[in-house]
């Protein structure tokens, strides 16, 4: 099958972008903050774990977020938030059986950076009371170019952050524009440079294809611009069009949305333009300098992935604070309330603030695997992630019909238990993944399309 032909028969299907099996759709209520907290309990203290942090706020909204944020008019509400952060630190180390190492810190949002210089840095002071930093850990915070002060990257430096994201998306004035996200080039450097000097070694920076009124064109023009800026990782993310589920998208024009075809050509030219720059393509999304961490653990097949995508954060546990944070052991995930004044009910009650969750069963750890591989390695061998798992004989017979489908229309090989996504296939490395989700047919949450 050709690759239009490919994209016509798979690229409109709607199915998850997989930085969790199962995914957050299927999370159930059932689940109790007690199990949760029995969960924490059982922490290997021998192993290193990773820490998620979230704050919900920023200073404006952009029209296509997915994420969970408020408008912070104001400060007061997230000096609160932060008070109530700092009790959740103590909540949750509580629970835990003894000091524990970080390996990685990620403090995402929202944007962690409408905080208070002196605030960030009541909460790393918390942190590093409670936990032992890992030798070499990674210290990562996620920025808003238009709002980031010079003190507030002076402090980043100064508290030991190793990397700051940034989320520029796109430079062309009418896209952004339309998502109602004004940040010319000079704010971008200004904001990397501040960083920089400051002593944050790494930066990373989003784009978005797919977005109203992007063209190929403007796109590379982007590319270039960002690539002026030398990060050290580029994610390029196919905007997940789902009004649905996040409202404020209603406010982008759907008739300006570029149609299947014209995303595809976007991800593929600036794929291109990224790699001919010099930069090593990882998984799905991700491009990488090639002496970047990321870069040299998919060259290793090290690579994992977790709800911030792809990533070198091979720990088991996860802990994860701040309302709507999603938190996992080798026993379950568990996310927190959404909303911060549930979340700080449960949290002043001396509660976890679990919201949902779902205990994993041995097919879901088997399952959550096989996608995994896919999603970072583009290939598997079946026969062996059963045998690792124990379950070297049933774990894929409702799949057994799609992947023979896949394989037909060009999409994978099938050598054996050994399967491997074609280069026509890659793109649609979700497609392939969701073969594998049991969850998927039973649940009619709907999710974002494939490219
Ligand atoms: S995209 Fe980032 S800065 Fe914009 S509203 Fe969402 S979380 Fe805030």
């Amino acid at each position: 099958m050709t690759s239009e032909n490919l994209l016509q028969k798979y690229a409109t299907s709607a199915v998850p972008r997989y930085t969790s099996y199962p995914t957050a759709p299927h999370f159930s209520t059932d689940l109790s903050p007690e199990t949760c907290r029995g969960w924490l309990e059982r922490v290997d203290p021998s192993e290193p774990v990773s820490l998620y942090l979230h704050l919900p706020f920023c200073r404006e909204v952009c029209w296509y977020c997915g994420c969970n944020m408020r408008l912070a008019a104001r400060y007061e509400p997230v000096a609160a938030y932060v008070e109530t952060l700092l009790r959740e630190i103590d909540l949750v180390c509580g629970f835990l059986p003894g000091p524990i190492e970080i390996a990685h810190l990620a403090f995402g949002g929202g944007t962690p950076t409408v905080l208070e210089p002196d605030d960030l840095e009541r909460v790393m002071s918390a942190l590093r009371s409670r936990f032992r930093l890992a030798p070499g850990a990674e210290l990562s915070i996620e920025s808003d170019p238009r709002t980031l002060t010079d003190a507030m990257s002076e402090r980043i430096g100064k508290l030991g952050f190793t990397r700051a994201s940034f989320g520029v998306q796109e430079f062309d004035p009418k896209v952004q524009e339309a998502i109602h996200r004004i940040q010319p080039p000079d704010v971008v450097a200004h904001a990397i440079g501040g960083l920089r000097r400051a002593g944050v070694r790494h930066i990373n920076i989003d784009l978005i294809y797919g977005l109203p009124h992007q063209t190929v064109a403007s796109l590379t023009r982007s590319i270039a611009t960002c690539l002026e800026m030398r990060p050290d990782r580029v994610a390029l993310f196919g905007y997940a069009h789902v009004p649905w589920m996040a409202k404020r998208q209603r406010m982008i024009a759907e008739d300006a949305l570029p149609g299947p075809e014209e995303r595809a050509d976007q991800a593929a030219s600036a794929a291109e333009a990224l790699i001919s720059a010099g930069y090593q393509a990882i998984g799905l999304d991700h491009f990488a300098r090639e002496d970047d961490t990321l870069a040299v653990a998919a060259r290793n097949g090290e690579l994992h992935r977790n709800f911030q995508g792809y990533t070198t954060d091979r720990a088991r546990t996860l802990l994860a604070l701040g309302a709507t944070s999603i938190g996992r052991t080798p026993e379950g995930y568990f996310q927190n309330e959404p909303v911060p004044a549930a979340w700080t009910q449960a949290i002043e009650a001396g509660r976890l603030p679990v919201a949902k969750g779902i205990a994993l069963t041995a097919d879901d750890s088997l399952r959550a695997h096989v996608i995994e591989r896919i999603m970072c390695d583009a290939e598997i061998d079946l026969e062996a992630a059963g045998h690792q798992f124990g379950q070297p004989d049933d774990w894929s017979a409702d799949a057994l019909e799609q992947l023979r489908d896949m394989a037909e229309d060009g999409l994978i090989t099938l050598d054996g238990g050994h399967l491997k996504l074609s280069e026509e296939g890659r793109p649609l490395v979700r497609v392939v993944a969701a073969a594998f989700d049991r969850y998927l047919a039973r649940n009619k949450a709907r999710h974002s399309v494939a490219i």
